[in-house]
């Protein structure tokens, strides 16, 4: 792995502009599991059934069962190694954006400052009906949120049959389409049209390289350097690389 992660490194080193796509993967050490994880959120709550926009409109008080666990494990999490890894990536001028599908700020948390919020955001809410917006005071209440006309009020985060924040989607768009690297994280990339980011990164000449714990469909079609593991152990060893190759520490 250490090679890998040397390559992976020299190409970071010399892209003029990069990028990493992250996924749910990537806040699994965070306390937050992923779709694939066994047990817990989402043994309970079938995503199929509980996070797509259908089934908000017909019955959103069920929904925020499912939201009030999320959101419970959402406050609890600290940002682990791999967004400290990510925040400090940046800083020292190697990630020029992320473009997350995590819902749960903890990019942000980990100091990370240009990020792109794909799929949105939990910590604030909408009105599907009227359109009016509510900070995140809202969700404090025990009782299910509901908005000043009556109806029961939204994350704004992007269920399944929702489109993706036309602001958020162009700027992916036009930032792949110009990316010189692009690090993969913790995605299944089985979620659309995130998963178009990679291969439109790739068409257009990006070194791509992928974190996960395992292959994904990705790994044996467009990714360049597969690096297995854990991101919250590999994003560390490739922050430290690319410090030992700017100087900024001894090797
Ligand atoms: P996914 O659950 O489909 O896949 C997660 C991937 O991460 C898997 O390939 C898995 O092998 C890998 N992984 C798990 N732990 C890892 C670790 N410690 N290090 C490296 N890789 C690890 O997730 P997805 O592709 O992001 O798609 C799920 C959708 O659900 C997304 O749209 C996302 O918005 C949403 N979601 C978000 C959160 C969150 O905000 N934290 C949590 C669950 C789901």
């Amino acid at each position: 792995m250490n090679h890998l992660i040397t390559i992976a490194a020299e190409a970071i080193y010399r892209s003029q502009l990069t990028l990493a796509l992250t996924g749910a993967g990537i806040s699994v050490e965070s306390g937050i599991p992923d779709f694939r994880s066994a047990g817990g959120l989402w043994a309970k709550y079938d995503p199929s059934e509980y996070a797509t926009i259908q089934a908000f409109r017909q019955n959103p008080e069920k929904i925020w069962d499912m939201l009030r666990d999320m959101d419970r494990l959402i406050v609890d999490a600290r940002p682990n190694p791999a967004h400290l890894g990510m925040g400090e990536m940046e800083k020292i001028g190697f990630l020029h954006y992320i473009i997350t599908q995590n819902v749960d700020n903890l990019h942000q948390a980990g100091g990370a400052g240009k990020v792109i919020e794909y799929h949105g955001n939990s910590s604030t809410l909408s009105c599907l009906w009227c359109g009016k917006r509510y900070g995140a005071e809202e969700k404090r209440s025990e009782h299910i949120p509901r908005c000043a006309c009556g109806k029961v009020l939204k994350p704004d985060v992007v269920f399944f049959g929702e489109a993706i924040p036309s602001g958020a989607l162009d700027h992916s768009f036009q930032l792949a389409s110009s990316a010189e690297a692009l690090l993969i994280v913790g995605t299944s990339a089985a979620v659309s049209p995130a998963n178009t980011i990679p291969s439109i990164a790739k068409s257009r000449g990006a070194i791509l390289i992928e974190i996960n714990m395992e292959r994904t469909h990705l790994t044996s079609s467009v990714t360049d350097i597969f690096i297995e593991g854990k991101a919250g152990e590999t994003i560390p060893a490739l922050v430290g690389e690319l410090k030992r190759m700017k100087g900024i520490i001894s090797a």
